[in-house]
């Protein structure tokens, strides 16, 4: 174990279709916020899955994100999220899929790391929410309804983080809302090696349709191939051109073992925060700070 790693945090707010990210400005400043306190964190020695599970746990608080509080509604007009974690280290995923009346699903599967059965549906969910004493809490906004009525396409997406630690340790979290309007009990990719899936050498968050980033097991493949020794930019750029080519719609951050990181979309665009070049804040939309 290396005490002496350089911490690496990547954020993502998902993959949008359109372009457009309804209030811009406000998601810029939060995703700022979030990026700037959970680098603090992993700086002062967080684990990596402490710290992405507070990123994503920030962006879940956040109702203008399509996870947590201000998820997007299922057909039905219910919320119904999901959300995993995977300690690269312990080679471990825990996983919530489709709970309902609570704000933090991540904080869930957190827990499910250290148990014998990791992956728990919505019943399953609901029994751990009230075993921890996770607060139970309605996800549904006015806005997300008013949408669900109008049949509007919300199009901000999943969100998600990587990092490394100081001690070199690679984490993943996502959580999501869905799609919106979907099928009742539809489940998204997120709460599968799909969609979020870390070992020991790499990292991986997905957003995008969900469908899509199943059926070319995105997360899993990327960390397989970095497994085989391809360095993770061109296993990123490789992903992206077979998306491409296979017209998927899929977003993703990884980060590796010495701290490489790297964000590719075949989206329109795709929320994320990284540090780039001389510490710079990176990412879209633009960072309102340098
Ligand atoms: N991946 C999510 C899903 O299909 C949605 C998204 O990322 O926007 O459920």
């Amino acid at each position: 174990v290396t005490l002496s790693a350089r911490p690496v945090l990547v954020i993502q707010a998902g993959a949008t279709l359109d372009g457009t990210a309804p209030a811009a400005g406000a998601q810029a400043t939060a995703l700022d916020r979030i990026f700037r306190d959970t680098s603090e964190l992993l700086a002062g020695g967080a684990a990596a899955v402490a710290a992405v599970v507070a990123a994503v746990t920030a962006m879940e608080a956040d109702p203008q994100f399509n996870a947590g509080l201000g998820s997007k509604l299922q057909a039905d007009g219910a919320a119904r999220l999901s959300a995993a974690v995977m300690d690269g280290t312990a080679g471990r995923f825990g996983a919530v899929v489709n709970v309902q009346r609570i704000h933090h699903p991540t904080r869930l599967a957190l827990q499910l790391l250290a148990r014998e059965d990791r992956v728990l549906d919505a019943t399953g969910a609901d029994r751990l929410a009230d075993e921890c004493r996770e607060p139970r809490q309605d996800p549904v906004t006015p806005t997300r309804l008013a949408q669900w009525r109008e049949r509007a396409r919300p199009t901000t997406g999943t969100v998600g983080a990587v990092a490394r630690d100081v001690a070199g340790r690679l984490a993943a979290a996502t959580s999501t809302g869905g799609r919106g309007g979907e099928t009742v009990g539809r489940v998204s990719d997120s709460c599968t090696v799909a969609g979020n899936y870390a070992d020991n050498l790499s990292a991986i968050s997905c957003t995008g349709v969900g469908e899509e980033i199943v059926e070319a097991a995105v997360a899993a493949r990327l960390a397989a191939w970095v497994g085989a020794g391809i360095p993770l930019r061109t296993a990123c750029q490789r992903m992206e051109q077979e998306l491409r080519a296979r017209h998927r719609r899929c977003g993703f951050i990884a980060v590796d073992s010495a701290g490489t990181w790297a964000a590719h979309w075949t989206t329109a665009v795709m929320a994320y925060r990284g540090e780039g070049p001389e510490g710079r804040l990176v990412g879209w939309p633009d960072p309102l700070s340098r």
